[in-house]
């Protein structure tokens, strides 16, 4: 027996695990530093594990009242009403519904490239194709409307990512503003804010007041510090929030992520100490490595080392683990996500050892 035709569906390749690259190297794992996958270097909230183990004895009942919760308590913080939050599994999850709501086979959508791998798998689960516009590296990969627009053909979802991984451009509001102006009324233009919290620029919400073609995607993955617990959420417009029922794969947000996501949602100093410590990582590596880099509203930076496997290997063996950006096409750079202050300066030192 065989499944179906999957040639089309290539597999997610993650940032490499510290379990993983501690046991290939015979290296102790705590000896490891793994700046590669985007996560929070401070771990969760304490407030959050402390409210998993609490919930811990209640894991026998399905989570119903803790979505509930979460989701008015995301209501509130937003400003809109219960049914415009979708919860769901990740900032992965809002992709997978969106493409479910909004995408019929045969559909196309428009990506960026490079981009995040799992915009055209989800859509290509829906049997959509996937076009794509290009973030040109001799323009800094700066987004504007026009080099969104400029492969646009009636797509039914625009992806635009900001900051953008993993090149940490951004697009300010006004321009998702024309791209949505300018795209047909039944094109969804799908923000992806999963690293919003790390930049001042302001956020998409308030085109959600005017518009019925905007989605706004938000994760607890990277500022709260929970990308195990799987947890993130969409912001839809009223219009046509009651679709989240139809394509809700039931209880997929488990209660520990729910309990937890609150917990955190309340926890500021965790959030400020993060994205404090994030803000100074990027001007640290801007200032002291010794490769280009690029202007980053994220959690992370990409830099120019020459060839980015051979220095992300060399980097590995000293013990620190930094982000290939082969697969996304950039053959010469590595993504370096921001540690702590000491962290960053190791990932710093041990790069510019072994940058030839
Ligand atoms: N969007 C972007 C741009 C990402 O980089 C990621 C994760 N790396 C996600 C969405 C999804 O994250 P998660 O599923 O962990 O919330």
């Amino acid at each position: 027996m065989e499944p179906r035709d999957l040639s089309m569906h290539t597999p997610y390749r993650a940032g490499r695990g510290v379990e993983e690259v501690a046991r290939e190297l015979g290296l102790d794992p705590d000896d490891l530093v793994k700046l590669s996958s985007n996560e929070n270097p401070f771990g969760p909230s304490p407030a959050a594990v402390e409210a998993v183990r609490d919930a811990a004895p209640t894991v026998h009942t399905y989570p119903k009242a803790e979505h509930t919760d979460l989701s008015q308590m995301l209501a509130d913080r937003w400003d809109v009403a219960v049914e415009q939050v979708w919860l769901s599994p990740g900032g992965d999850g809002v992709l997978d519904y969106l493409a479910r709501a909004f995408v019929d086979p045969g559909d196309a959508v428009l990506v960026p490239e490079p981009g995040f791998a799992y915009y055209p798998m989800s859509a290509r689960y829906r049997d959509a194709t996937v076009d794509s516009y290009r973030l040109s590296r001799e323009d800094d990969f700066a987004q504007t409307p026009e080099t969104v627009l400029e492969n646009y053909d009636d797509h039914r979802i625009v992806y635009l990512t900001t900051p953008h991984n993993p090149t940490g451009s951004e697009i300010a509001l006004d321009d998702i503003e024309t791209v949505a102006e300018r795209t047909d009324e039944e094109t969804l233009v799908l923000v992806d804010e999963a690293y919003a919290e790390f930049t001042d620029a302001p956020n998409a919400r308030p085109l959600l007041d005017d518009r019925e073609d905007i989605a706004i995607l938000r994760t607890f993955s990277k500022a709260y510090g929970l990308a195990g617990l799987r947890l993130g959420y969409a912001l839809v417009p009223a219009e046509w929030a009651d679709a989240y029922e139809r394509v809700n794969t039931p209880f997929a947000v488990n209660s520990l992520a729910c309990r937890a996501g609150m917990a955190a949602l309340d926890d500021d100093e965790h959030v400020e100490k993060t994205v404090e410590t994030a803000r100074w990582a990027r001007s640290y590596m801007h200032d002291n490595l010794d490769a280009p880099t690029w202007e980053s509203g994220g959690n992370f930076v990409l830099a120019a080392v020459g060839d980015g496997t051979a220095v992300s290997d060399a980097a590995q063996r000293e013990g620190v683990i930094v982000r290939d950006c082969s697969s996304f096409g950039l053959d010469d750079c590595v993504r370096i996500t921001c540690g702590t202050r000491e962290e960053t300066k190791r990932a710093v030192d041990v790069l510019n050892e072994v940058i030839t």
